[in-house]
């Protein structure tokens, strides 16, 4: 395969750690047909072109903890993910009587799961754990949803779970780029499933909080928020293209934010003298930056 500015991802996620080298103006001219964008790789640009860059056009990897103590980093981590497969295995009829979880949060969790589950679903077809990618400004821009919930010919309902420590405010997500990639995404990707062609008043988006079950966040849709969507998204990547032509050797610009940074595992790389953030800040999930279980990451923790 041609070496390209993401050929570095590509290697991770085959599993092998990859060289760290300095890009060429050759090597950032084409993307290899593994890279897909998502919104995780999108926000990363949005908050901080160079975390891009380290991350996806360079390949570096972890040298400092997102957040700290590691510890309780790591298993919170852990308790996210072990709670997005229960809820995988429970839509997929796996789980019939399923004996509470030895961990007290995530026996939480799981009891608010299943006793106040997010109201108004599609009743038809519920598909845990979706695929899709679709074409976008020349390249694949990809969505995992927790969940798609259908009713053919009617409506989709995205569902996503959130089990941060604190309830994330509405106007946060509504500037966050998974609000607008999943719904974009599922608007033109889920017609097969769906019977034909959706309309994007047909879609909406639900934010589902472990913390609070009761109080979920939906997001409606429009055909105009869809274009804007298209535009915005569009943008971005014909950006990072553009950076990565105009910009091929030398580091892309360091957030202005240096909040973001607390959070960010290259703060030591880039120097910003800042204090990690602690786990139970970090799990505010404020704007600068923020900690949640995301199925987008499944393939960049390497613990
Ligand atoms: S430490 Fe700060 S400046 Fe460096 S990549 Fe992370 S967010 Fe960007």
């Amino acid at each position: 395969m041609a070496e390209g500015p993401f050929s570095h991802l590509a290697q991770t996620l085959r599993g092998a750690a990859p060289a760290i080298e300095p890009p060429t103006r050759a090597n950032v001219s084409l993307l290899p047909p593994v890279f897909q964008f998502s919104q995780n790789s999108l926000q990363d640009y949005a908050d901080c072109a160079r975390r891009f860059q380290l991350r996806y056009v360079l390949g570096q990897r972890w040298p400092a903890a997102v957040s700290e103590p590691i510890g309780e980093y790591e298993e919170h981590t852990e308790r996210g993910a072990h709670f997005h497969t229960m809820v995988r295995r429970y839509y997929l009829g796996l789980l019939d009587d399923p004996a509470p979880p030895e961990d007290a949060v995530l026996r939480q969790w799981w009891q608010a799961f299943i006793e106040t589950p997010p109201e108004g679903l599609s009743e038809s077809i519920r598909l845990p754990e979706m695929e899709f990618s679709v074409p976008l400004a020349g390249q694949r821009l990809l969505a995992r949803f927790d969940l798609l919930t259908i009713d053919p010919g009617e409506r989709i309902v995205i569902v996503d779970w959130k089990t941060t420590q604190h309830r994330t405010a509405r106007h946060i997500l509504e500037r966050r780029l998974q609000t607008l990639v999943y719904r974009y995404v599922a608007t033109k990707a889920a017609g097969h499933l769906f019977g034909g062609t959706i309309a994007p008043e047909q879609v909406s988006m639900v934010y589902w909080f472990a913390i609070d079950p009761l109080n979920t966040e939906v997001f409606t849709y429009s055909e105009y928020e869809h274009e804007q969507a298209r535009q915005e998204l569009n943008g971005i990547i014909r950006e990072i293209e553009q950076r990565g032509q105009a910009e091929p050797t030398s580091p892309w610009p360091l957030t202005e934010d240096e909040a973001r940074c607390r959070f960010c595992e290259y703060r030591s790389l880039c120097r910003r003298d800042v204090p990690p953030g602690s786990v139970g800040e970090s799990l505010i999930e404020g704007d600068s930056g923020g900690f949640d279980f995301d199925l987008d990451e499944i393939d960049e923790i390497a613990f």
